[in-house]
Order: structure tokens, then C-alpha cells, then sequence
């Protein structure tokens, strides 16, 4: 240490002459990377696909975990889950794109059919941890769990520019007999949720009588099955608003779109594009196409699916 090179060191001399002049010492400052935070107004406009997707949900989760209740807060924060961000899903169907794959007309799976809705709103894919939560709302009873996932699901309905005038929350229904084996009616209280967010109204304008498994069904008699199944019920006129129909798992989506094509049947008509019903289809998963055929409910016996 003492037979050091006589380099010109600073602090030593300090104010001495130098020659040749010495740069001056680069002071290194740890800047953290700048956050992206999301875009002010996303009201009306669909929020594209955000980069640094963890450290927005971060940030996200600070804004509107609070009124989750700790259960639920607690297991996003063991399990890392986050919401899907927009872009990584396919808006008009809620199946999973890569990007630039899809566009306001649809993603290759959609592409060639009609949906009678106008937007698809989901949480996540049908994966755990979210199947499993999923399936303790429905299966155990724990309703709270329910709520708490419908005003996440709500909080995307609401990024992604869902009108904030004449909106209701409408819930898939289950039939009595369902709901009275599980003690629970799951799209109910995942509605309550979503409504609450809104700040919209939860009309029950669908009711729906005891069918057939989907699941026994061939995909083909699914889209029949479920439209017998399921019927308009209350005199709510509907028309000029926005309903947010909100089911839990989207499976062929058969029974969502059954309960549109029922709710535009009876709520048909308007004079302008202002005074007619507009629908967004909004679940908390959705089953993946290659996956469908062996959706179960592994683990809760005797669970029936119905969408
Ligand atoms: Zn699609």
C-alpha cells in the first residue's frame, strides 16, 4: 500500500496544479428504472399491453388491493399471481393471443363467427392458482373469496373503458337446483363484486331452468342445451344500457352466448345506436381451446360444470 503508483489521485492534492488535467470522477448514482405508470385517461380507450407487467401490477396492487380483503391480497402475494394484462387475450373472445395477433375484429379463432357482445373482459387463463380459487368459491361455499375475485374482474372491466352511465352488472344464472346442492350462487356473488366496482346496479334478468350437463354434451348440442336452459326473467328495460354479464369459467362460452342471444331477443330495438343494449361478456377464466376436452373439476367430486 505505501509503494503505490504516484498517480494523480484526488483528495491528496487537492487544488494542486495537474498536468495533463484529470477528468473529474464520474459520481455514480443508482437511479432506479423509471416505472411505467399506466396511462392517465383509460376511460374509453382499451389499455394496450403494458411492458414492465409485474412492476405495473405492482403498482396497480397498491392502488386497489385495499378493499380485497386479506385472504384473497394474501394469496396474490404467496402465489405472484397476477391479472391477465390486456393484450395477451383476445377481446372479442377471451382466448389467448400472442402479439399482434388479434385486432378489434377478432384473433384467428373468432375471426369467422359472430359473438353477440361487444367486448370480453377475463382475469386470467383457467390455470391454477386462479382455477383453484375459482373452485372454492363455487365448491366451498366461500363466498367472500367470490366477491373479493369479481372486484378484480371489475377493476378490469374498468381499465379496459367500460361506459360509467347506464351500466349493470348482470350474472350468469344458476339453476335452483345447483345453487341450492352447493349453497352458493358463485356468478352471484362474483357479480357483486364487479357491480360494486362499477358502481352499477346488479339486475338478475336471467333465470335458468334444469338442463342437461353441458359437460355430457357433444360441443355441437352445447350451444342448443344451453339456449333452452336459459330464459329472460323481470321487466327491466334494458335497452340504451350496457350490461356486463359476468359468468366464473368460460368453457365453449356456449352458455354465455345463450344468455346474450336471450337478453338482445327480448331486449331488441332502439332507434339510435345510444338507445340500444350492449353486452360485454366478462368471466374470471377462461378454458383454453386444446383444453376444453379435458376440463374437470379435479378434486371437488361431483362437480358439474355448466358454461
Ligand atoms: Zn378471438
Amino acid at each position: 500500500m505505501a509503494k503505490q503508483e504516484p498517480e494523480p489521485t484526488a483528495g491528496a492534492d487537492e487544488g494542486a496544479f495537474l498536468w495533463p488535467p484529470r477528468k473529474p470522477v464520474a459520481v455514480e448514482t443508482h437511479t432506479p428504472p423509471a416505472f411505467e405508470a399506466p396511462p392517465a385517461s383509460t376511460a374509453g380507450t382499451p389499455v394496450p399491453t403494458p411492458t414492465g407487467g409485474r412492476a405495473l401490477w405492482r403498482a396497480v396492487e397498491r392502488c386497489w388491493l385495499a378493499p380485497v380483503a386479506p385472504p384473497l391480497a394474501e394469496r396474490i402475494e404467496l402465489t405472484g399471481w397476477a391479472p391477465d394484462p390486456f393484450g395477451v387475450f383476445c377481446d372479442r373472445c377471451g382466448g389467448p393471443v400472442g402479439p399482434h395477433e388479434a385486432d378489434e375484429f377478432g384473433c384467428a379463432a373468432c375471426l369467422t363467427t359472430t359473438v353477440p357482445w361487444a367486448r370480453f373482459v377475463r382475469l386470467g387463463p383457467h390455470v391454477d392458482p386462479l382455477r383453484a380459487w375459482v373452485h372454492e368459491v363455487k365448491f366451498t361455499r366461500w363466498r367472500r373469496l367470490g366477491v373479493d375475485l369479481g372486484r378484480l374482474l371489475g377493476e378490469r372491466i374498468r381499465l379496459a373503458g367500460a361506459p360509467r352511465e347506464r351500466v349493470c352488472v348482470v350474472p350468469m344464472p344458476t339453476t335452483f337446483r345447483r345453487r341450492m346442492s352447493r349453497g352458493v350462487d358463485h356468478a352471484g356473488a362474483i357479480a357483486e363484486g364487479v357491480a360494486e366496482v362499477l358502481d352499477a346496479p346488479l339486475v338478475r334478468a336471467l333465470a335458468r331452468s334444469h338442463a342437461p350437463s353441458q359437460r355430457s354434451l357433444a360441443p355441437t348440442e352445447r350451444k342448443r342445451n344451453a339456449a333452452k336452459s336459459i330464459r329472460v326473467r323481470g321487466k327491466a328495460d334494458l335497452r340504451g344500457w350496457t350490461v356486463i354479464l359476468v359468468d366464473d369459467v368460460r368453457t365453449t362460452g356456449a352458455t354465455l352466448e345463450a344468455a346474450a342471444r336471450a337478453l338482445r331477443g327480448r331486449h331488441r330495438g332502439g332507434r339510435t345506436p345510444a338507445d340500444r343494449m350492449k353486452i360485454w361478456a366478462c368471466a374470471l377464466a377462461v378454458v383454453a381451446p386444446q383444453s376444453r376436452r379435458g376440463e374437470s373439476q379435479e378434486g371437488f367430486p361431483g362437480a358439474d360444470p355448466e358454461g
